[in-house]
Order: structure tokens, then C-alpha cells, then sequence
């Protein structure tokens, strides 16, 4: 709830991408700022903070993921990546090195604003030392301090690494986790490659948290990259 306006910064080679981003996010009251390319980007960031970053995968004179990777070694801003269809790979691996979350172009700006607030509400929750204790989303209620789960005010029994899986994802509500971030921290640094326990766990999770567990509304899959699950206030964007 800061009065002033959070300071978003753009490193995007594409002059029609910053133009459309330029006049959304200033009409939508955010402070702009842009550059082109991941040296500039990594400068302006560290001269000029900004609160969140979106940043474009495919750079003139950088991979964004060296970029992400060289902005992780001194700073926490949440980032966003901006990635073009079939840079899958590039997407899991700027998510593994500390990218916040991804928006695929091409994309429509609600889908990137609800991204935006998810990763400003993040950072804020995270400087407050840690988000709020109970955690709600359509049905489900999860009451982190006293480790109780509920759908529709029942109490839900679940196992330890189902309790862990979905705390886990709740803990990062609204953002992806990939396949390698959730089993490292579920399971292990040893488990990053067993992803069939993931499947068999998130397909458990959903019998017991969702009420449809063919059509998920809270635990979603985001196809070949990891899970998701939907941030409290329902800012996920409809349709595909
Ligand atoms: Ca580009």
C-alpha cells in the first residue's frame, strides 16, 4: 500500500512492446521506465530500483537469462520474463535462476498486469516477513500457523508431503513453480529429476482440494513448465 507509484522497468529489444507496455502501465498509473538491452536494463536497475522488472528472454547483446542471472547476484526485485513461444527451455531455466514468473508473448495486458500485482503483492508480503497466515481461494482454506486445511469449512486430513506440496504452492500463490523448484524444496535437492512423484502428488492434492479434480480450479497445470496455484483474490486471467 505505498503512495507512490511502483516503478516498473522494461528490458525489451521490441520497439512495438515497449510502446504498448509504455502507454498501458502509464495509463494504468505505474512509474515506466525502459531499455533495450540487458546491459542498460542491469545498469538502469541498479542505478534507478525499480519494483518489478519484465524482462524479454531474447536480447541483443545478452541471453535474458545471463541478465537474470547477473541481477540475482545483488537483487531480489521480482522479476517477470517475457518469453516468445518455443523458448520453453529458456523459460524453465530463467524461472529456475530466480525469475519471479513468465508471461508468453504474444499476451494481452490483463494477463500481464494480474502478473504484476502478484509480484509486487510477493514483494511486499515478503518484506513484512512473510506473507499472511491463512490463505484462501475459491473453497480452500489453509491456516499456516496451526497447519489445518480446509475445503468448504471441512477439515481435510493430508499426508506430510502433501501438506508440504500444497504449502509450498500456496506459499508462492499466483506464481509457477517449476517441476525442479517443487521437488527440490518438497522432496529434496537429491529428487529434482523424479517427476512422476510430483504427478502422483499433485493428482492426490487435487482429489482432496478440488471439486472437480478433472477441471482444477486452484492447483493448475501450466503445461510442460510446472503448477501454479491461483492467487488468493482470483486474479488469474480467464480464458486461454
Ligand atoms: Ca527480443
Amino acid at each position: 500500500m505505498s503512495p507512490d507509484p511502483a516503478k516498473v522497468l522494461l528490458i525489451e529489444d521490441e520497439p512495438e512492446i515497449r510502446r504498448f507496455l509504455r502507454v498501458s502501465l502509464s495509463a494504468h498509473g505505474y512509474d515506466f521506465m525502459e531499455e533495450e538491452t540487458g546491459r542498460a536494463g542491469l545498469l538502469r536497475a541498479a542505478s534507478n530500483p525499480p519494483d518489478v522488472v519484465i524482462l524479454d528472454l531474447g536480447l541483443p547483446d545478452a541471453e535474458g537469462l545471463d541478465v537474470i542471472r547477473e541481477l540475482r547476484t545483488w537483487s531480489k526485485v521480482p522479476t517477470i520474463v517475457l518469453s516468445a513461444r518455443g523458448q520453453e527451455r529458456d523459460k524453465i531455466a530463467a524461472l529456475d535462476h530466480g525469475a519471479d514468473d513468465y508471461v508468453t508473448k504474444p499476451f494481452g495486458i490483463g494477463e500481464l498486469l494480474a502478473r504484476l500485482r502478484v509480484a509486487l503483492r510477493h514483494a511486499e508480503s515478503s518484506q513484512d516477513g512473510g506473507g499472511p497466515s491463512t490463505f484462501r481461494v475459491n473453497n480452500l482454506r489453509v491456516e499456516l500457523a496451526n497447519r489445518q486445511v480446509f475445503v468448504s469449512d471441512k477439515e481435510l486430513h493430508l499426508t506430510p508431503t502433501e501438506y508440504r506440496l500444497l504449502t509450498t504452492l500456496v506459499k508462492h500463490a499466483g506464481k509457477v513453480l517449476t517441476h525442479r523448484q517443487l521437488l527440490k524444496e518438497v522432496w529434496g535437492p537429491d529428487s529434482v529429476y523424479e517427476t512422476q512423484y510430483l504427478r502422483v502428488f499433485v493428482n492426490q492434492l487435487r482429489q482432496k482440494i478440488e471439486s472437480d479434480p478433472a477441471r482444477p480450479k486452484s492447483l493448475l497445470t501450466e503445461p510442460g513448465v510446472g503448477y501454479r496455484m491461483v492467487a488468493e483474490n482470483n486474479e488469474e486471467p480467464k480464458g486461454c
